[in-house]
């Protein structure tokens, strides 16, 4: 199984990215996001929990985003493998990923971290806000709590992943294209290595 975990703060080109990645190695694409937002729009009791903590740029609490991770992936008993987008943000999430993937005889192949610089980030998530209908992408404020959370609570991640050997920053500026063809680079070198 190919396990990949996309990184990177709030519009580094994740979701994206995980579009194009999907597609090309036939992963399941799983996004913690979208998954809240869906339940927010469909008023459930996931949704009614989540929403207070995404529309002001926090985020939401380990012990219900675990949960529904877990779901998310049982859901997908015959995938090849997953893109986990927004997944995991923190370390406690970091371990039951882990732990869950154990269960199933795989772990995560590499973390992909896409790095872009701060202004840029403002600059494209407004943009997207334009268009989203998301309420935490149309205020700037939200949006740069939500880049301080990133780096306070989730970029500790990436010592997390290094240990093992397994993370790799790639340059997140440029065209879509340009930049899946890098996060393609990485892949493929793993593939080809035996490492996935
Ligand atoms: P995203 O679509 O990845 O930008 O996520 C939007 C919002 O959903 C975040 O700002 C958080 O409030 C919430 N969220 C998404 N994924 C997670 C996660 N793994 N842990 C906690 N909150 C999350």
């Amino acid at each position: 199984m190919i396990n990949l975990v996309l990184f990177g703060p709030p519009g580094a080109g994740k979701g994206t990215q995980a579009e194009r990645l999907k597609e090309k190695y036939e992963l399941v694409h799983i996004s913690t996001g979208d998954v809240f937002r869906f339940n927010i729009k469909n008023k459930t009791d996931l949704g009614k929990q989540a929403q207070s903590y995404i529309d002001g740029g926090k985020l939401v609490p380990d012990v219900v985003t675990i949960a529904m991770l877990k779901d998310e992936v049982e859901k997908n008993k015959n995938a090849k493998g997953f893109i986990f987008d927004g997944f995991p943000r923190t370390t406690a999430q970091a371990a039951a990923l882990d732990e869950l993937l154990a269960k199933k005889n795989t772990t995560v192949s590499a973390m992909l971290a896409l790095e872009v610089d701060d202004n840029i980030l403002v600059e494209r998530v407004l943009e997207r806000g334009k268009t989203s209908g998301r309420k935490d992408d149309a205020n700037e404020h939200i949006i740069r709590k939500r880049i301080t959370v990133y780096y306070e609570e989730t970029a500790i991640l990436k010592s997390y992943y290094q240990k093992d050997d397994k993370y790799f920053g790639v340059d997140g500026e440029g065209s879509v294209p340009e930049i899946t063809q890098r996060l393609g680079q990485v892949i493929d070198k793993f593939v080809a290595t035996g490492r996935m």
